[in-house]
């Protein structure tokens, strides 16, 4: 996965690569799935939601350009994946997931691992978590027609987000950098994630 998936596709941080390696990806998803786990595709993880691709976890991990020390805000943790990959790379991980059940299974396989550098708080993700705030990274892993406002509040100075924008069908990948001035942004590439459901997101 790493080497064909990664790799050969341009994700070229090695410690991304090196946490991609380590995070045993099978443990996420259902055990009727954990042939395909490290299969090219998403995957369901029950409720209508997915796993992401691993490539789309590589190319939105690398984006953020973590270096160890960071206050990181995940929103959308589902299977718990993305979040394990994160926890590998920064000091602490805030999740907020809008479905409980997914919550609880992936704190479940999060303890077994020992991320213990992770809080899940079940909520509205769209509204952020401002008792945490603010973070130096937010990787939002659903669809959004807009940028959250309040996400961009709590993004320190400096501070990169990742976020899938777009229509329902699909997005575009987007980069933003907060600087002095205002927001930098770049394009990742296209994609198509789940929705985003919630008050700055789509209407549940
Ligand atoms: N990175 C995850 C992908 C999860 S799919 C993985 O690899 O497993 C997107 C997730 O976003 C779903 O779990 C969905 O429940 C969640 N979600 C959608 N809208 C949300 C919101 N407003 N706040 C928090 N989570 C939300």
């Amino acid at each position: 996965m790493v080497q064909e998936q990664l790799m050969n596709r341009g994700i070229k941080d090695p410690r991304v690569l090196q946490a991609m390696g380590n995070v045993p990806r099978d443990l996420f998803v259902e055990s009727a799935l954990a042939d395909r786990a490290y299969d090219d595709e998403p995957l369901p993880i029950g409720d209508k939601q997915t796993i992401s691709q691993p490539y789309m976890v590589g190319l939105m991990t690398e984006a953020l350009e973590l270096r160890g020390g960071e206050k990181v805000l995940e929103i959308g943790s589902g299977s718990g994946y993305q979040t394990a990959v994160l926890a590998e790379l920064c000091l602490n991980v805030f999740c907020v997931e809008k479905i409980r059940s997914l919550a609880a299974q992936a704190r479940a396989v999060l303890d077994k691992l020992k991320y213990y550098n992770v809080a899940i708080h079940v909520g509205d993700g769209t509204l952020g978590w401002s008792d945490h705030a603010p973070f130096d990274a937010i990787l939002i892993a659903a669809g959004s027609p807009s940028l959250p406002e309040p996400l961009v509040g709590q993004l320190s100075l400096g501070g990169k987000l990742v976020i899938p924008l777009g229509s329902e069908k699909s997005q575009i990948l987007k980069r933003y950098r907060r600087t002095p001035s205002g927001l930098e942004e770049d394009n990742l590439g296209d994609c198509r994630f789940v929705k985003l459901l919630g008050r700055y997101g789509w209407p549940a």
